[in-house]
């Protein structure tokens, strides 16, 4: 049996990377109406405040939580509220409460008021004892971050109200994400998203990770595509409630750099390595096996390598309009 169609949504988190283009695409597929955007601090952009209900939320506060689940008949939830690698790193106890506070407080309010909850780990999720090549679906996860905690905690949670008391939870344990719209909110892989305003605006970038720091990388359409795919499969097919593995592109700094030189002639990649984000870099999987993701609900990434360059650079110069940028973008 099919999962129902979604009809009442909320996004946490939506004024970040992912929330400002998830809540887009859900508002396109799903009409505007139907679609709450959920920020905290951050100002949200005109598209996302004036383009459907908009409301403001501290996951950490339960009672404003189930609040705003009730008042708006949410059906479904796409969790994005956390605090990510690097800036968890600087703020321990903060990134404990919003991520693992935050999660439980939507799963009591999902349990309470039956909702499917969309809850995305990480690579970080992983550290230097898991196999670093295709990591396995199942495997040892004892991240050294407290991100990493705080992800492999979350997975758990999420299994455990599935078990327990049947919340439909979901998840996917996402690569660095690769985008144009919102500079994403300090993690590990920011530098690539940096590097493309970098190479239009100055002509080079100096990155903050080693040139041949091999990580998994995802385009952001098809990383929203993901999440929506997801929660519209079939729940009898999904044999893991926790998170399932997505691999898209195994990318270094050097390689990046090399295929946006090939569109930026002259464009010059400088290396200032940051101790803090290339230990974290350092123990994550190189490339995750998403065979489990491919099989239960049929994933497929859309963007390489060079459809995501050539969709960031277009992204990017239509941004900032630099003359740097070629005709054809
Ligand atoms: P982001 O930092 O850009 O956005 C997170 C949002 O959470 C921010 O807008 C922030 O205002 C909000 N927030 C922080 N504290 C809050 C609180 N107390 N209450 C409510 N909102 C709060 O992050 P993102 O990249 O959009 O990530 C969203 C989710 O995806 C996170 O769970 C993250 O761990 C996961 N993820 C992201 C990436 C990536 O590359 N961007 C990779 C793997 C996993």
């Amino acid at each position: 049996m099919s999962r129902l169609p979604l009809r009442r949504i909320l996004v946490t988190g939506a004024t970040g990377q992912i929330g400002s283009e998830l809540t887009p695409a859900l508002r396109a597929r799903y009409g505007a109406e139907n679609v709450v955007a959920a920020g905290h601090r951050r100002e949200p952009g005109p598209q996302l405040a004036a383009a459907g209900p908009y409301e403001t939320l501290d996951v950490r506060d339960r009672q404003a939580v189930a609040g705003i689940i009730a008042h708006h008949r949410i059906d479904t939830v796409f969790h994005l509220a956390a605090i990510l690698s690097a800036s968890a790193e600087a703020k321990p106890a903060e990134a404990w409460t919003v991520n693992m506070d935050g999660l439980i407080n939507l799963l009591e309010a999902a349990r309470d008021l039956g909702c499917a909850v969309f809850h995305p780990s990480s690579i970080g999720a992983f550290g230097p004892d898991t196999p670093r090549f295709q990591t396995p679906q199942v495997t040892v996860q004892r991240p050294t971050t407290i991100y990493g905690i705080t992800k492999v905690s979350g997975e758990l949670l999420c299994d455990y109200y599935h078990r327990r008391f049947g919340v439909d939870t979901r998840g996917v344990r996402y690569p660095g994400i690769v985008s144009a719209e919102t500079m994403p909110g300090g993690g590990t892989t920011d530098y690539a998203v940096e590097i493309f305003f970098a190479a239009v605006r100055e002509g080079e970038y100096t990155c903050f990770l080693g040139p041949d720091t091999r990580l998994d990388l995802i385009s952001m359409p098809d990383a929203v595509r993901a999440a929506i795919e997801l929660m519209e499969s079939d729940p009898a097919r999904l044999r893991h409630r926790n998170a399932y593995n997505l691999s898209a592109m195994s990318l270094t700094p050097a390689e990046l750099a090399s295929a946006i030189r090939r569109r930026l002639p002259g464009f010059r990649i400088n290396y200032r390595v940051d101790p803090l984000r290339q230990a974290i870099a350092d123990s994550w999987p190189e490339r995750l096996d998403d065979a489990a993701a491919r099989t239960d609900w049929g994933w497929r990434p859309e963007d390489d390598l060079e459809r995501m360059v050539d969709y960031m650079l277009k992204r990017v110069c239509a941004k900032t309009d630099h003359p740097r940028c070629p005709d054809r973008f």
